[in-house]
């Protein structure tokens, strides 16, 4: 449950948890609940980008298939070449990429090569053409031009035979997509899209749409992150703007924990907000409420909630009501290829629930922070986060330590080649423009304090996650 995984956190304190904490207790959850990873499907390469590998590809073939030339040139053999002379050989047949040369090369031949062609039997050093003097068939290669072996590739030698060209929880690239071809393999066992539903909460909430009203404000959070959840090849399920109302809330919990492996909501979770959406996480799940040492985004709901509570209702996923009909077009899976479903016992029984804070900003920090790890790992994938770039900040920033703070920074290239970062300015946690102008987030640490003029800082650059 979620207060025994809490509870193995060392130094839990609910009120002032740490950045690292967090993201401990969220492997820990995903681990509990990842059971759907049984569920597999097999699908075309070209349609694999961003999926993650279900098993470890194994190659059928060595790549490259027999040894071949990387330039254009003369293939020979290494033991003609003459240590203090240049090397004078004779041309006596042409290998082209695709069309080998079959024949047999004596001592004193060269046989004329293109890139890529597969090295004649015995042959093992190419000089390139441009180093050497042709008259007729006579090639002369000058002294110390090639070295024995030079500008031969050999079979096997980016993917041996049998060995593993890729492990499982690999996510997939474009460099994947394409090793993965070059082994000539039409399709590829990935697991399942992840399916993640999102809805915002509060009454001051408009969606695109209405008509504006005093004191309310449009509906950001939805847009930024269904944006986040798609650059992670993630199915997104949208259950709009939910108002404080019991009723509406419970069926859209219910709905979303059904239909999604994950419900992310905005907005209801700060101290004191006089709302439904605590009660109704608090009744419907296992949910531990946090207030996290960070900046910006204290407060935060995690935990899961039961795909079938004891309290559901007929009729909440009917496909005649505004949220069941959303739900059946939104929620449907690809027409894929071929799937091979967990047994029962198998698939998971929880949800996996994220509740942010609303302020705009403190939801797509909080997502990158802690959601895009947790998610990814409930994917399958196996990456690490990437590695925190190190800038020297142009300003002073200010900072107390006992809480990890993101900055949204802006990352460039000094005149002295040097990489530097300045902040965007007001980091109000409302200011989405801010994230808009910032091309990663300063990060400064736990234990971190004021930042000089010349620090260096790390920085979460957003890379492909924005
Ligand atoms: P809350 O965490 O519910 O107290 O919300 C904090 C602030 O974020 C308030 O000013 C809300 O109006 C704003 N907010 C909440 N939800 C959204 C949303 N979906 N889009 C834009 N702003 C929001
Ligand atoms: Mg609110």
């Amino acid at each position: 449950s979620v207060d025994e995984i809490a509870a193995s956190l060392q130094g839990y304190d609910p009120q002032a948890l740490s950045a690292t904490q967090v993201n401990e207790f969220l492997r820990e959850l995903v681990d509990s609940v990842a059971f759907g990873h049984e569920i597999t499907e097999r699908i075309a390469v070209a349609d694999s980008l961003g999926r993650v590998l279900a098993n470890d590809v194994l190659s059928p073939l060595n790549v490259p298939a027999h040894d071949n030339s990387a330039m254009d040139g003369f293939a020979f053999d290494s033991q003609d070449l003459n240590a203090d002379a240049s090397t004078t050989l004779a041309v006596v047949g042409t290998a082209m990429a695709g069309k080998a040369w079959s024949g047999v090369c004596g001592r004193g031949h060269c046989v004329r090569i293109m890139t890529g062609a597969v090295m004649p039997a015995g042959l093992d050093t190419v000089v390139p053409h441009e180093f050497v003097a042709l008259s007729g068939d006579l090639v002369s290669i000058p002294q110390g031009c090639v070295k024995p072996t030079d500008n031969r590739r050999l079979a096997g030698e980016d993917i041996a035979l049998g060995s593993v060209a890729l492990p499982k929880g690999t996510r997939l690239g474009p460099a994947g997509l394409g090793l993965i071809a070059s082994l000539g393999s039409p399709t590829v066992w990935v697991h399942r899209r992840l399916k993640v539903a999102y809805f915002s909460t509060g009454d001051e909430v408009l969606s695109l749409g209405d008509a504006p009203r005093e004191g309310a404000v449009y509906d950001s959070n939805r847009y930024t992150v269904s944006g986040l959840l798609a650059r992670l090849g993630i199915e997104y399920i949208d259950l709009g703007v939910v108002p404080d109302d019991p009723v509406a809330l419970q069926s859209a919990f219910e709905g979303a924990a059904v239909l999604a492996d994950a419900v992310i909501t905005s907005g209801g979770v700060s101290v004191g907000e006089a709302d439904f959406t605590k009660a109704m996480m608090r009744e419907l799940g296992d949910v531990a409420f946090w207030k996290v040492a960070m900046r910006p985004g204290r407060p935060m709901a995690v935990g899961a909630i039961a795909k079938h509570p004891k309290g559901a209702r007929e009729g909440v996923f009917d496909e005649k009501s505004a949220l069941g009909h959303r739900i059946h077009s939104l929620g449907r899976y690809a027409n894929d290829s071929e799937r091979q479903d967990a047994p029962a016992s198998l698939q998971r029984s929880h949800a996996l629930l994220f509740g942010l804070p609303g302020n705009p900003v403190a939801v797509m920090v909080t997502f990158l922070a802690f959601v895009r790890p947790a998610l990814l790992r409930l994917m399958g994938s196996t990456e690490s986060p990437p590695p925190l770039l190190k800038a020297q900040s142009v300003e002073a920033m200010r900072k107390k330590p006992g809480r990890t703070e993101y900055q949204r920074g802006v990352v460039s290239v000094s005149t002295s080649g040097q990489l530097e970062v300045k902040t965007t300015g007001s980091q109000g946690s409302g200011v989405l423009s801010s994230m808009v102008q910032a091309n990663g987030l300063v990060v400064l640490h736990h234990d971190q304090g004021h930042v000089a003029v010349g620090d260096v800082v790390d920085v979460m650059m957003f890379d492909g996650a924005i």
